[in-house]
């Protein structure tokens, strides 16, 4: 914020002579004009002066103050009309008395030469509603005059218009006369377009910020030397780059931290200077269209990056914390759903088996796993595959992230008890072929589900459980009829994303003996009826992490799933029928029976494979 701004005769004359002056008058009264008083005062419509005036010392006005004044009107010869001067000086004078007192520069419209490019600035509705005028706009600096510069709406006006022009404003007081002039200049004006609300981070600034990303460690400088107006488009534009899922930015006690989650792993990414949180933090919210003023309550706000080819909705979510505030910004990017089928990563045998489930005309395809397990990329994957037009797919989700063409996504909203449950209640009546329901939650939804699932319809949701065997108990637990989830389902898949090691600098670590046993017990426990091959345990090599430039030294790019498949056989649904209840250690016997790989062992595989760490395995499925 500028300690001392221009005069607006300098501002005028930089701004080209391309008129003769007009008379002005200027009032610069105080070397800190932009910081506004933080006492409210109720400003009336009429130029009745403020209580703080009144009780203002009697003296007049310093002589000495920098009032320029440029020509004059002296010319009038009627009575009345000398009356009205008088008064209409008299007024003048008052505002700018109050001026001095609030320490608020003062301008004076009257004849003032305000130029359209000024004016369109504010909406001529807005501009009466907050009795506000843009009357000086050079590309650099922006004044506003209003005859209640002190209303917080008009701080956060400047605020915004400053922002989203990338220019100073700086707000002045100003009489009625003053604001009935400025109002009067929008009649001259040709018809003008709505101004879209937020500010636009364009593909080009994306474009330019990321070209100066050589790595990832590059991008803290190019961060630390950003204008604080840009620093919101280069995080965007760095987040973009690595392909990361959320955005971290907190206030710390000595600095603002900015922390991107790549490949679900938090990683720091820079440190910046304290003094730029309240610009960060302002753009932040004007961009998510979420209260300025409000730094005392959690808010949940969104924006759309729109690229050439794609829209990514940042969903934002703001809370108090003891130094400022944390905000967490989620990139709704569609890449990271656009995974084909065949890419989640399930293994030859895995695919096939869940090729033939999915491709049964009715049925429950249950997913489970803990929230970031990758559950929703699988979900919409075999909906894509599914997603051809002789079939109709409606979804419930809560909320919808990703927008898939060609299928109908319906959201759940609590407000209008639009829940789970009633939710599918409507959709079943659509005629639908497929079903998905983001999640299943509770008796409700799953008696509806499986009612669904028995009369002809492909049904696909989610679970909140640890694997595909705590599924069946979940549901029974639940309260589900245990003759009625067994025919319903078709098969229960369990997973996790394991982070894939960087192809470019991989390299083959020892294991010590304690996990290798741990590792061989498990890859020997595939059971026969896998399908799979018969891995060499005796001879086994594995890779670890190094980290290059490839991989933001992380030694790992990209994510692939460990699954397992649980088909629902004779066997399994007679068991739950006749037993009416059903452990998860039976159930993980019975998956056994059927030749089920586990997550670990899919795991394991990979990480024989090469694919992935047996670090990576342990730090997210145990051994
Ligand atoms: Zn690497």
């Amino acid at each position: 914020m500028p300690g001392n701004l221009p005069s607006i005769a300098d501002l005028l004359k930089k701004k080209t002579a391309d008129s003769t002056p007009a008379p002005v008058t200027v009032a610069q009264t105080s070397t800190e004009p932009a910081t506004i008083p933080t006492a409210t005062q109720t400003p009336g419509p009429t130029t009745s002066a403020p209580a703080s005036v009144v009780e203002a010392p009697a003296t007049p006005p310093p002589t000495a103050k920098a009032s320029i004044i440029i020509g004059g009107n002296e010319t009038s010869s009627k009575l009345t009309e000398k009356m009205q001067n008088i008064s209409l000086r008299e007024r003048e004078t008052e505002v700018e008395r109050a001026s001095q007192t609030k320490k608020i520069p003062y301008i004076n419209l009257k004849g003032f030469p305000i130029s359209p490019d000024a004016l369109v600035l504010i909406p001529e509705e807005q501009a009466k509603q907050l009795k506000a005028i843009s009357f000086l706009f050079t590309g650099p600096e922006l004044r506003i005059g209003s005859t209640q510069p002190e209303d917080p709406r008009i701080k956060e006006l400047a605020f915004e218009l400053g922002e989203r022009h990338k220019t100073n404003t700086a707000v002045y007081i100003m009489s009625e006369e003053s604001f009935v002039q400025g109002i009067k200049m929008y009649d001259a004006l040709p018809k003008i377009k709505p101004i879209v609300k937020g500010v636009q981070i364009t593909e080009e600034e994306i474009v330019k910020f990321q070209a100066q990303m050589t790595d990832f460690s590059s991008i803290a400088g190019v961060l630390e030397h950003s204008n604080v107006t840009d620093v919101i488009a280069v995080v965007i534009a760095a987040s973009l780059k690595l392909g990361s899922s959320d955005i971290h930015i907190e206030a710390e006690e000595k600095g603002i931290a900015v922390r991107f989650r790549v490949d679900g792993i938090l990683q720091d990414v820079a440190k910046l200077a304290a003094d730029q949180w309240k610009k960060i933090i302002g753009r932040i919210k004007l961009i998510s269209s979420l209260k300025i003023n409000v730094n005392d309550q959690a808010q949940d706000g969104r924006f759309t990056i729109y690229q050439k080819n794609k829209e990514i909705d940042v969903r934002v979510s703001t809370i108090p914390t003891s130094f400022g505030e944390s905000v967490v910004m989620r990139l709704l990017n569609p890449d990271s759903i656009a995974v084909e089928f065949e890419a989640l990563g399930f293994r030859p045998a895995s695919l096939k088996k869940l090729q033939k489930e999915i491709e049964k005309p009715n049925g429950m395809i249950i997913t489970t796993g803990p929230t970031g397990s990758g559950k929703t990329t699988t979900l919409y994957a075999i909906l894509r595959k599914l997603n051809t037009s002789d079939v109709k797919i409606i979804t419930l989700e809560d909320p919808v992230e990703y927008k898939v063409e060609g299928i109908n996504q319906s959201q759940i909203d609590y407000s209008k008890d639009y829940t789970f449950a009633k939710g599918l209640r409507s959709i079943l009546r659509q005629d639908p072929d497929i079903v998905m329901v983001g999640e299943i939650r509770d008796l409700d939804t799953a008696e509806i589900a499986v009612q669904a699932a028995l009369t002809g319809h492909l049904l696909l949701s989610t679970i909140h459980t640890n694997d595909a065997a705590g599924a069946i108990p979940r549901f029974l637990s639940m309260g589900l009829a245990p003759h009625l989830l067994a025919p319903a389902l078709n098969a229960i898949m369990g997973q996790r994303l394991l982070r894939k090691l960087c192809k470019e600098c991989k390299q083959i670590v020892e294991i010590d003996t304690e996990t290798l046993v741990d590792v061989k017990k498990h890859l020997d426990e595939i059971p026969e009826a896998s399908g799979e091959a018969k891995v060499d345990t005796a001879n086994l090599k594995f890779y670890g992490p190094k980290g290059c430039d490839k991989c933001n030294n992380t030694g790992y790019k990209g994510r692939v799933g460990a699954y397992e498949i649980l088909i629902k056989t004779v066997d399994l649904e007679k068991t739950i029928i006749e037993k009416g209840t059903i452990s998860e250690y039976d159930m993980r016997e019975l998956g056994k029976v059927q030749g089920m790989v586990t997550m670990t062992q899919d795991g394991l595989l990979k990480a024989v494979d090469g694919i992935t760490s047996i670090e990576e395995v342990k730090r997210n499925l145990g051994l």
